[in-house]
C-alpha cells in the first residue's frame, strides 16, 4: 500500500544484485520513486552465474540449523530471516510464476534449476511497478554537497536522493560487477568495514609436478575431511572435492573453507585431514594393508585389499614419506587420517563469496549507517559469511528487504503525515 507521506521521495538503490533488487521492490511498493543504478550493462550478473551450476535459492532445514550457518553473525542475520526466511522466499519465487523443489540434500532449487527465468520475471515486475533502471552507472561516492557521483559512458553524472541503499556485493568475480571498490569510499564517511576475504574458496597446496600432471581435474569421492577451528572444535564432513592444478576445491572444501582460511591467517598454513576409507575402521584398514602381498606392488595391493586406487592412491604417494609407505601401520594411519597441508586460499576473485564487509556495529537495526543518515547497506557487502547451500542468497534477499523497509520507515519518520 503506497504511503502518501513519502510518495514524493526518491530513493537511490545502487547495485542490482538480489539484495538491491529486493530493496527496490519493497520501496516501490511503499510508493517512493526508485532509481536503481548499476555499474554493469545489465543487472543480476552474479545471480545469473549462480544459476549456471543449478540455482540453489535456499535450504529447507529447520530454522535453528539454518541460522547456525551464519556462525558468529547469526544474531544479526536472525531478525532478517525471521521476517523473510526460506518459506517466505519460496512463496515469493512462486508468486513470480517459478516453481521450486527440495533436492535430496534439502537444498531448494527452481524446478528448471535456472536463474534467468526468475530474473526476467522479476525485472518485468519491477519495471511495471515503476523502478527506473540506470545501467553503466558506476558509483564513485558523494560530492561535497552530498550528491551521488556516477561514472557513465557520457561522463560523470550526479544524482540526488532522499535515501540511498548500497547493495554493492562482495569482492569475488569482479568481472560480474562487484569489486569491493566501495570499501575506501565508505571508510571516508565513517562506515567501517572488515577487509574482504575469500569465502567458499579453493586452496593452494603446491603439488609435485608429477601429481599435478596426473591428477589435476580429478574428483576425489567419498572421503571424510576434518579440520580443527580456532575454538578447538573439530569439524568433520563427508563429501567430495576436486584436485586442481594448484590444490583443491569443491563443495566439501568450501564447506570447511572459513575455518581453513582463518587457520592460514593465524599460523601461515592449515591442515585438512582426509579419511580415504570412511566406511572402514582403522583396525580393518590395518588388517587389509598387513595381509601378505607376495610379488604384488603396494599399489595393486591397496587396490585389491583396501579399494584405494587412482587419485586416492596418488594422494597417498604424494603425502606419505617413502619409508612410511612400506610400513603397514603408518600406511593404515595415513589412509584413515591423511594430512594435507594447505598453504594459501585461492584469490578472492575466484571465490564463490566474500567474508568481511560493512560491520553490523557501524549500522543500526534497520541497516542504516548513523554516520551517514539515510544510507543503508544490504547483501553480501555486509560482514557475514555462510557456506553454499542457498544460505548466501537467502541472506542477500532478506537483508535487501530489511534495508528497503528500513529506508521506507526512516523516510516516514522524517516526513510524518
Ligand atoms: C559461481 C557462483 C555460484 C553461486 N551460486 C550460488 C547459489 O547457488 N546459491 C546461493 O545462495 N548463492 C550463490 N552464489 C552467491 C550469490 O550469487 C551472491 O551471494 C549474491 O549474488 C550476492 O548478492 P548481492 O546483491 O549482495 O551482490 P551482487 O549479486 O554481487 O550484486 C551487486 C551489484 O552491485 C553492482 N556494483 C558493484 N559496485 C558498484 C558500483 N560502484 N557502482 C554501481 N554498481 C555497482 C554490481 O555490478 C552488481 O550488479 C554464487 C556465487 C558465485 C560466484
Amino acid at each position: 500500500m503506497p504511503d502518501h507521506a513519502i510518495s514524493s521521495r526518491t530513493v537511490a538503490v545502487i547495485g542490482g544484485g538480489p539484495a538491491g533488487l529486493m530493496a527496490a521492490e519493497v520501496l516501490i511498493a511503499h510508493g517512493v520513486a526508485v532509481d536503481l543504478y548499476d555499474a554493469m550493462p545489465s543487472v543480476g550478473r552474479k545471480f545469473l552465474l549462480a544459476g549456471k551450476g543449478g540455482m540453489n535459492l535456499t535450504h529447507s532445514e529447520a530454522s535453528a540449523a539454518f541460522l547456525s550457518r551464519y556462525g558468529s553473525r547469526a544474531p544479526q542475520i536472525a531478525p532478517m530471516l525471521q521476517a523473510f526466511g526460506p518459506d517466505a522466499l519460496r512463496a515469493w519465487v512462486h508468486e513470480l510464476g517459478i516453481s521450486t523443489f527440495v533436492g535430496s540434500s534439502g537444498r531448494v532449487f527452481p524446478t528448471d534449476m535456472k536463474a534467468a527465468p526468475l530474473l526476467r520475471a522479476w525485472l518485468k515486475r519491477l519495471r511495471d511497478a515503476g523502478v527506473r533502471f540506470h545501467m553503466r552507472h558506476r558509483w564513485l561516492g558523494w560530492d561535497e554537497a552530498g550528491n551521488l557521483r556516477f561514472a557513465t559512458p557520457d561522463g560523470e553524472h550526479k544524482a540526488q536522493s532522499d535515501a540511498t541503499i548500497l547493495a554493492l556485493g562482495g569482492g569475488s568475480w569482479a568481472r560480474l560487477g562487484s569489486d569491493g571498490a566501495w570499501l575506501p569510499l565508505l571508510a571516508q564517511h565513517g562506515i567501517a568495514a572488515a577487509p574482504l576475504k575469500p569465502a567458499n574458496c579453493g586452496f593452494d597446496i603446491g603439488w609435485s609436478a608429477h601429481f599435478q600432471e596426473r591428477f589435476a581435474g580429478q574428483p576425489v569421492k567419498a572421503v571424510v575431511a576434518s579440520c580443527v577451528a580456532a575454538d578447538g572444535i573439530e569439524y568433520k564432513r563427508q563429501g567430495e572435492f576436486v584436485v586442481t592444478g594448484t590444490g583443491i576445491e569443491g563443495s566439501l572444501i568450501y564447506a570447511m573453507s572459513a575455518h581453513l582460511r582463518e587457520q592460514i591467517i593465524r599460523q601461515g598454513n592449515a591442515i585438512l585431514t582426509l579419511d580415504l576409507a570412511p566406511g572402514k575402521t582403522f583396525e580393518r584398514v590395518l588388517d587389509e594393508v598387513s595381509q601378505p602381498r607376495g610379488a604384488r606392488s603396494m599399489a595393486s595391493h591397496l587396490q585389491s585389499k583396501v579399494g584405494i586406487a587412482g587419485v586416492k592412491a596418488g594422494l597417498l604417494r604424494e603425502v606419505v614419506a617413502k619409508e612410511d609407505y612400506a610400513h603397514p601401520h603408518k600406511l593404515a594411519q595415513a589412509i584413515k587420517a591423511l594430512p594435507l597441508q594447505l598453504l594459501a586460499t585461492r584469490p578472492l576473485d575466484e571465490a564463490i563469496s566474500s567474508a568481511g564487509g560493512v560491520l553490523f556495529e557501524t549500522l543500526d537495526e534497520q541497516l542504516m549507517a548513523p554516520a551517514m543518515p539515510g544510507v543503508f547497506c544490504a547483501g553480501e557487502m555486509l560482514d557475514w559469511e555462510a557456506p553454499t547451500g542457498g544460505y548466501l542468497l537467502s541472506a542477500c534477499f532478506a537483508s535487501g528487504r530489511s534495508a528497503g523497509l528500513g529506508a521506507a520507515a526512516w523516510l516516514q519518520a522524517k516526513d510524518p503525515q
